[in-house]
């Protein structure tokens, strides 16, 4: 039971002389709550008789007398201190349900006390069902939620000044008398002003368009005023300025630390505050403290209900930075937990299958590659077999950037759970992207063995394995009738590897026995996804390959439940884009450059300008800027369009076209951001570049510089903000992906890094990702409670796993 808030309010109500003025709203209706969740966790018989003697959950305070509320007050302040001291904990004996011995009216309040923080708002006295749908725009349904919604930041009015020292242009308090109010015109709009003072000096009050103010300050009326002072005609005056009137309450809007909530039409800032308020001292401490106490004490986190009312209405800014940590590690730990408990389920749910290495395949596949693996494909190769020969699944992340070779490690894997007898499936974001590992794939297989069967979207390979290897491709464009006979095939088992969108792969396709799943370029392989091919019964290894360069402590927050391998090394030869950020001025030569670069055979890329708004614009808009580039600024030259609407067999034959040469210029919006594969393209061009994020521009310049010839990446930008002239600069003049990633972080934050849809983020209020303190304690307090007890079963841990299921219930079976 946590008697500090009773106790505290308590002690203040005995400090302003017994005037029920302690808590908003009067100490009955605060102990009618109090008590009823108090009573439950009385477990001592002793106690319990205490309690019940005195009452709380039908107190009349409000109806005694000076000297009886003293006395009465007294008395629950001794009984708190027994419980404090820890009286009785020894005493077993059961809590007998106070319902079945307290007077009617003492059950009628029960009703009121049992609801629970997680009941809708409107339980709260002065929540109108129509205040509750203003707050529901904000995503505040339950009292809890009313809870977690914090301030966006406080106003330090805490500092009270005497009127004589007020300075022009600063956040200044005072305390002071009303000498005189009325009502006036201001600029046409009625208004209030007043005359206030104290021991010092007089200063000039006035708020505009609230001439009802007026009448609620009568003369030597106490006032607390907080704002900015200003100069009118050489005398400092408070231009609308936050006011309160002082009584024997604590103060709210004035004279502290004053809270500034997120807003929606139709809330006042003074009415959400008042509530707030309210909602704090009543509700606040029935959150429960589901943090072990143990690390808590250990890491001198505050509790959890002091937390959160600290958050709202702090008592000063060191209060308020130690309740922002509290409640910025929960979230973090939590998503650690989650995170953690994630690859629990998963390894240990249901048994994986070990792919052994069969060295004489792979040693003909690697031998058959027009190049040499470098040492850093070597290395995670080595690590990816060691996993795959486990019997627990692999879920493991590979990151290396653009280029650095990533596909021929995964289709290496690939071909060990095939000389297994397993299937491999590898997802790809887009279509295009599936189509290009398709012809990859099929490049570098034919080399290895040899093309025995050629069908639609199947081939077959002889020489690699004892038995033909298939690969198949499953994409949109293909007929029905094809497409059910290559998932009837995949059933059968009759096909190795498919091909496909992340999409196609898990809603369509059963496998016989799936025992790789490779996915391309996703931030985050989500949770459901991967649930979604369990549910099928599968439970392969999982490789989740992305060319955006996450800084490590980011990444092992992000992806705890993945183990982490990185290719950090680009393949000999690998020349330096030139980059170039152009003014406007330099649109016609970047055109020039690409007609003189056409005229060496060379090939560029055009990307479209980022349209935000739907799909079906950002197509027509390139449609028109294909056409404006094709008639005015390319007429004698061949060029090609791509953008997202285009059916798949469209996009399939542009992008042949270009790879064959017979097109110079490819015209694409952003879609072809990953993978595409064309080396001699030499130039690309990014129109609106100041509307990238800098990982993107550099995923962008990857798609040139494959091939031998110099390669440029030239970057137009109509108007960059300062951010974006910081991010040009940044381009130029660095190449490294892990150094990009690191200033787009500082940049951008996370959630731009990332897109919000695919990030698989939690939702962080108080946390923020480039706090890499707190990041690596929540993870290593995580992976600490983890050893101790993976299951949470343990009685300390139960309201911890308890929150874990309510914050993340599809992470796992919490009890
Ligand atoms: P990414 O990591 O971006 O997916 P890819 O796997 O598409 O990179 O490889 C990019 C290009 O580099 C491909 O043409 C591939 O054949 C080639 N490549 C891969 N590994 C090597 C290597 N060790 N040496 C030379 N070229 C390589
Ligand atoms: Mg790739």
């Amino acid at each position: 039971m946590n008697v500090e808030p009773l106790r505290k309010i308590l002690e203040l109500e005995c400090k302003k002389g017994y005037v029920d003025s302690a808590v908003i709203g009067g100490l009955d209706r605060f102990l009618r709550n109090w008590a009823g969740q108090a009573v439950e966790s009385i477990t001592a018989s002793q106690l319990l008789n205490h309690f019940n003697k005195l009452h709380l959950v039908n107190s009349n305070y409000a109806s005694l007398t000076k000297e009886q509320r003293q006395e009465w007050v007294n008395s629950v302040l001794g009984f708190l201190a027994r419980v404090e001291h820890g009286e009785g904990k020894r005493d077993e004996a059961k809590l007998i349900p106070i319902t079945s011995r307290s007077s009617p009216r003492a059950r009628a309040n029960r009703t009121v006390v049992n609801q629970s923080i997680d009941s809708p708002i409107t339980i709260i006295r002065g929540v109108s069902s129509s205040l509750a749908t203003k707050f529901n725009k904000l995503d505040v349904t339950t009292v809890r939620d009313l809870l977690y919604f914090f301030p966006h930041r406080h106003l330090d009015y805490s500092q009270r000044k005497p009127i004589s020292q007020l300075t022009e242009g600063s956040e200044e308090t005072i305390v002071a008398n009303v000498w005189q109010a009325q009502e006036i015109r201001l600029g046409g709009r009625r208004s209030t002003e007043a005359i206030v003072g104290d021991e010092t000096g007089n200063v000039r009050v006035v708020w505009f368009n609230n001439p009802y103010l007026a009448k609620k300050l009568a003369t030597n009326t106490r006032l607390v005023i907080s704002g900015r002072v200003s100069l009118f005609k050489g005398r400092h005056v408070f231009e609308s300025p936050e006011w309160e009137l002082v009584e024997d309450k604590e103060l709210i809007h004035a004279g502290r630390l004053v809270p500034l909530y997120p807003l929606t039409q139709g809330l006042r800032p003074r009415q959400v505050r008042k509530l707030m308020k309210e909602v704090v001292d009543q509700w606040a401490w029935q959150v429960a403290d589901f943090l072990p106490s143990e690390l808590r004490e250990r890491q001198k986190l505050l509790e959890l209900p002091r937390a959160i009312s600290q958050a709202h209405f702090p008592e000063d800014e060191a209060l308020k930075d130690r309740a922002r940590v509290r409640l910025a590690f929960d979230e973090l730990f939590l998503f650690q937990l989650g995170v953690l408990s994630k690859k629990r389920d998963w390894q240990e749910g249901q048994p994986g299958s070990p792919l052994s290495t069969k060295a004489p395949v792979l040693e003909a596949f690697l031998q058959s590659l027009p190049f040499e693996l470098t040492p850093a494909q070597h290395r995670v190769l080595k690590e990816l077999l060691a996993d795959l020969g486990k019997p627990q699944p692999m879920s493991r992340l590979l990151q290396g950037e653009v280029g650095s070779g990533k596909t021929v490690v995964a289709l290496a894997a690939l071909l060990m759970a095939a000389a297994n007898g397993y299937q491999g499936a590898f997802m790809a974001p887009t279509e295009i992207l599936a189509e290009q590992h398709f012809s990859t794939i099929h490049h570098l297989l034919s080399r290895a063995g040899h093309l025995e069967g050629k069908e639609d979207y199947l081939h077959s390979y002889s020489g690699l394995l004892s038995h033909p290897l298939t690969v198949a491709m499953l994409i949109g464009g293909i007929t029905q009738t094809r497409k059910r006979e290559l998932q009837q095939r995949i059933l059968d088992g009759d096909i190795d590897i498919v091909i496909g969108t992340h999409a196609l792969i898990q809603k369509e396709v059963e496998f016989r026995q799936l025992g790789l799943a490779v996915v391309d370029e996703q931030h985050r392989f989500g949770v459901t996804q991967r649930s979604a091919l369990r549910q099928k019964g599968y439970n392969p290894h999982v490789l989740v390959m992305t060319a955006t360069p996450i800084p490590r402590t980011l990444a092992l927050t992000l992806y705890g439940d993945l183990d982490l391998s990185v290719i950090d090394q680009l393949p000999p030869g690998r020349q330096v884009i030139k980059t170039k950020w152009l003014r406007p001025g330099q649109r016609d030569s970047a055109y020039g450059f690409i007609k003189r670069q056409v005229a060496d055979s060379r090939q560029a890329f055009i990307i479209c300008p980022l349209i935000e708004e739907s799909e079906a614009i950002q197509a027509r808009a390139a449609i028109a800027e294909y056409e404006r580039l094709s008639q005015e600024v390319f007429p004698e030259l061949r060029l090609g369009l791509l953008h997202g609407r285009m059916p798949a067999t469209e996009k399939d034959k542009v992008m042949r076209r270009f790879r064959s040469g017979e097109l110079n210029i490819l015209v694409a919006t952003p879609v072809v951001e990953v993978g595409i594969d064309v080396p001699n393209a030499t130039v690309m061009l990014v129109d609106s570049a100041d509307r990238f994020g800098l990982s993107q521009l550099h995923q962008f310049r990857g798609r040139v510089g494959r091939g031998q010839e110099q390669s440029y990446c030239m970057l137009l930008a109509q108007n960059p903000s300062e951010v974006a002239r910081e991010r040009l600069d940044i381009i130029e003049k660095t190449q490294d992906g892990f150094e990009l990633a690191e200033e787009d972080l500082k940049l951008r934050g996370p959630g731009e890094f990332f897109g919000t849809r695919q990030s698989g983020l939690p939702d962080l209020r108080m946390a923020k990702l480039s706090d890499v303190g707190l990041l690596e304690l929540a993870r290593s307090e995580a992976i600490r409670l983890f050893e101790k007890d993976k299951t949470l079963e343990q009685p300390e841990h139960k309201p911890l796993a308890k929150e874990l299921a309510r914050v993340w219930p599809e992470a796992g079976e919490w009890s």
